[in-house]
């Protein structure tokens, strides 16, 4: 059921080691929350089959992309595994000054750069139950040759430490329908 309440707008960051199943819980959390909004990032990695340019990321250029930093048109970006990332400033802007909320997906170095832009930000951190578990599904999940998953496996815990004193909520996916009613429960408190 959808849910949607009127409580004072606010910015949301859903952070996470690659494969500790963040795009889930962000997509439930969308589908479940009208009142949220999802910022659609611009990428330079290319798009895999099952992605969808504008829906997904929007998939541009590097030179594209360089660009855009040049015109500050990012709220904030990073480079990630050898691509950049960045979330476009317009319509989160926008949105929050709808009095709506907005959810973006980004890295720990983007988490970062939003909480010094905008404290009253709440970062959250979705965390492995197990760094075994944390393994056994990127590789099952298949969409990354294997050196790269296991670069992103040793990426995993840097991104841990990185996030400590950052973080405001850390949200344990060892159940996604419990870690999906946590994320639900701190965009609505
Ligand atoms: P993937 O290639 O698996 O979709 O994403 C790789 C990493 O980039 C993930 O940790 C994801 O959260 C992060 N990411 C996606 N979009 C953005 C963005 O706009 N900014 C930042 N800083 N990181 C992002």
């Amino acid at each position: 059921m959808a849910e949607n309440r009127n409580n004072k707008a606010g910015l949301y960051v859903i952070s996470g080691p690659s494969g500790v199943g963040k795009s889930t819980i962000t997509r439930e959390v969308i589908r479940r929350c009208e009142d949220v909004y999802l910022s659609v990032s611009a990428t330079t990695r290319p798009k895999s089959e099952q992605e969808v340019h504008g829906r997904d990321y929007w998939f541009i250029s590097r030179e594209e992309f360089e660009h855009g930093i040049e015109q500050g048109r990012f709220l904030e970006w990073a480079e990630v595994y050898g691509n950049l990332y960045g979330t476009p400033r317009d319509k989160v802007e926008q949105r929050l000054e709808h009095g709506g909320n907005v959810l973006l997906e980004i890295d720990v170095q983007g988490g970062r750069q939003i909480k010094q832009a905008r404290p009253d930000a709440v970062l959250i951190f979705i965390m492995p139950p197990s760094p075994e578990q944390l393994a056994e599904r990127m590789y099952k999940r298949g969409r990354d040759e294997k050196e790269v998953a296991s670069v992103r496996l040793g990426g995993a815990e840097k991104e841990i430490e990185q996030a400590k004193g950052w973080y405001d909520k850390w949200v344990v996916n060892d159940d996604l329908e419990k870690a999906i009613n946590e994320v639900i429960d701190i965009v609505h408190s």
